[in-house]
């Protein structure tokens, strides 16, 4: 028999041994065989050591997001856009060349990208740029497209969607969003109202 039923297992969240009860337990790495997951776990108590595997099911699947563009506080940014670019940059420089599907991919992103909103006018025209080369040409020049990815990161980088505030511990904060979506931090506040002033006089 089994010193902890599954069911105290999970409940601890698989954080406690189920022999001693001891809070420190160490995973090994996932192995993945069809639809189980299993992962060996030892038990770090010196006078315990024990080992045994955690048991992983299937819980269901995420669809692809369709848009690469997302709110924040009534602003738009695009994280998702940017984190793909940058995978892309980064993959493309190791291999010293491009990968025409994933090329194929950010295409496809931006085209459903909408970025007809006024922060975002140099990625409107980034985009409108890149688009329109991939309508005119059936052939597409590798070292065009290679910089498609990189100048995408800039357009996003360097372009503010605007401020925001967020509420942290007792104070108010107020951010510069990038269109990236990285928080560039601006100014505290003790007061939100006092935030909501300062965005209406920068904003
Ligand atoms: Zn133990």
């Amino acid at each position: 028999m089994k010193p902890m039923t599954d069911l105290e297992y999970v409940d601890n969240e698989g954080l406690l041994c189920p022999y001693c009860g001891h809070d420190e337990v160490t995973g090994d790495s996932p192995q993945v065989d069809g639809m189980m997951v299993t992962l060996d776990v030892t038990c770090e108590s010196g006078e315990c050591r024990k080992q045994w595997s955690d048991r992983y099911a299937l819980a269901g699947y995420d669809a692809p997001e369709k848009n690469a563009s997302e709110d924040y506080d009534g602003l738009t940014c695009y994280p998702s856009l940017y984190s793909f670019a940058k995978r892309l940059n980064e993959a493309w420089e190791e291999n010293e060349g491009l990968d025409w599907q994933e090329a194929e991919d950010l295409v496809s992103m931006l085209r459903k990208t909408e970025t007809d909103n006024g922060a975002a006018s140099e990625l409107e025209v980034l985009r409108s740029e890149i688009l329109a080369y991939c309508d005119d040409n059936e052939d597409w020049d590798s070292g065009e497209v290679a910089r498609w990815p990189n100048l995408i990161m800039i357009a996003l980088d360097d372009n503010s969607a605007g401020l925001m505030k967020e509420n942290i511990d007792d104070g108010c904060q107020v951010f510069d969003l990038r269109l990236s979506g990285k928080k560039e931090w601006v100014a505290s506040f003790n007061q939100e109202n006092l935030a909501i002033v300062f965005i209406g006089l920068y904003q």
